[in-house]
């Protein structure tokens, strides 16, 4: 067997046309979204990220506009920016780049923001709605895992997915969603036993480490016909990698994302979606088709 490649690059590109016509038809009734970002100091790969999301918006046409601080800003003045953004009615949806500089509370600088603008879905008040099943603005990574799973239509129902991250970007929403769609799922970290034993039983085998070389996905950790989904990306010799050795795993498993090129646009696309959901519910748009996947 031979798995087939989860191509994320083109499902994201198939949505982000998608997006592009509920953005045009918001635009029609009146309704202009539009994504704030914040950078705080100038992280290297933030700003990489960054500008993919400010070019996917204007590909969308979703406004954006970024605000840059200073790495040594202060607590109060990213506060005061975060505030300005959540009463200003002409922004839909906020997004704090991650990580912050050290001397910052990142988890009071999120929950800061107003849950209605919350497009990365990290707000206490988001994650809650998640767990309830009533959520609407998702953390995106997993939404874009998910949004793979729905477009290849893999069942989950019933499978057995295993998930090796438990950080609240990625392995406690993911938990939440494949849950909701009645999968069995297991969460391992760093301190799970029998690492191996785990993932072999898995039918969805989602990894999102990022300790490469000391952590990879290996061969043997997977079972045959297995949904292989890597979220990390690892930086190795100046080559982005995810966790899972490729060219071992690929044969043995039905379905498998590439790193670059497969959850990494999903992301993107996903925070659009967001900002697009958000827009909608501030404006009352029940029509609006948004989410999509
Ligand atoms: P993180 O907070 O560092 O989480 C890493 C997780 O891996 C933790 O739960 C950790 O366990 C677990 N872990 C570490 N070593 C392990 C081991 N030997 N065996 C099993 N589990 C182990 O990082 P994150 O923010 O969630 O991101 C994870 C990866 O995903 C990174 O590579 C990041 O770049 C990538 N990412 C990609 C996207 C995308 O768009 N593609 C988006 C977000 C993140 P403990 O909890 O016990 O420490």
């Amino acid at each position: 067997m031979t798995a087939t490649l989860m191509d994320g690059k083109s499902v994201a590109a198939q949505t982000k046309q998608i997006l592009r016509e509920e953005a045009e038809y918001m635009k029609k009734v009146g309704v202009e979204p539009k994504i704030a970002t914040i950078l705080v100091g100038d992280d290297a790969p933030s700003k990489v990220y960054l500008a993919s999301k400010h070019r996917a918006a204007e590909e969308i046409g979703i406004r954006s506009e970024n605000h840059t601080l200073s790495g040594i800003a202060k607590e109060g003045e990213v506060a005061e920016l975060i505030d300005s953004l959540n009463t200003d009615s002409s922004v839909s949806g906020i997004l704090l780049q991650l990580p912050l500089p050290q001397h910052l509370d990142g988890r009071r600088m999120i929950e800061r923001i107003s849950p209605a603008k919350d497009v990365d879905g990290l707000t206490s008040e988001n994650m809650g709605r998640l767990v309830y099943g009533q959520a609407s603005l998702i953390p995106c990574t997993p939404r874009g895992v998910m949004g793979l799973l729905h477009f290849y239509k893999i069942p989950i129902a019933g499978q057995r997915a295993v998930i090796i991250n438990r950080s609240a970007l990625v392995g406690k929403p993911l938990f939440h969603l494949l849950l909701a769609e009645d999968a069995t799922v297991t969460v391992c970290h760093s301190k799970s036993r029998d690492l191996l034993g785990i993932t072999r039983q898995a039918d969805i085998l989602i990894s999102a480490v990022g300790r490469r070389p000391q952590f990879s996905v290996t061969r043997e950790m997977v079972r045959d016909g297995a949904v292989v989904i890597d979220v990390a990306m690892n930086r190795v010799a100046g080559k982005l990698i995810g966790d899972v050795d490729f060219e071992g795993v690929s044969p043995k498993a039905s379905y498998i994302t590439p790193v670059p090129g497969g959850v990494g646009p999903m992301t993107v696309i996903m925070l659009m979606e967001n900002t697009l959901v958000a827009a909608a519910k501030q404006h009352g748009l029940k029509e609006a088709s948004v989410p999509i996947l």
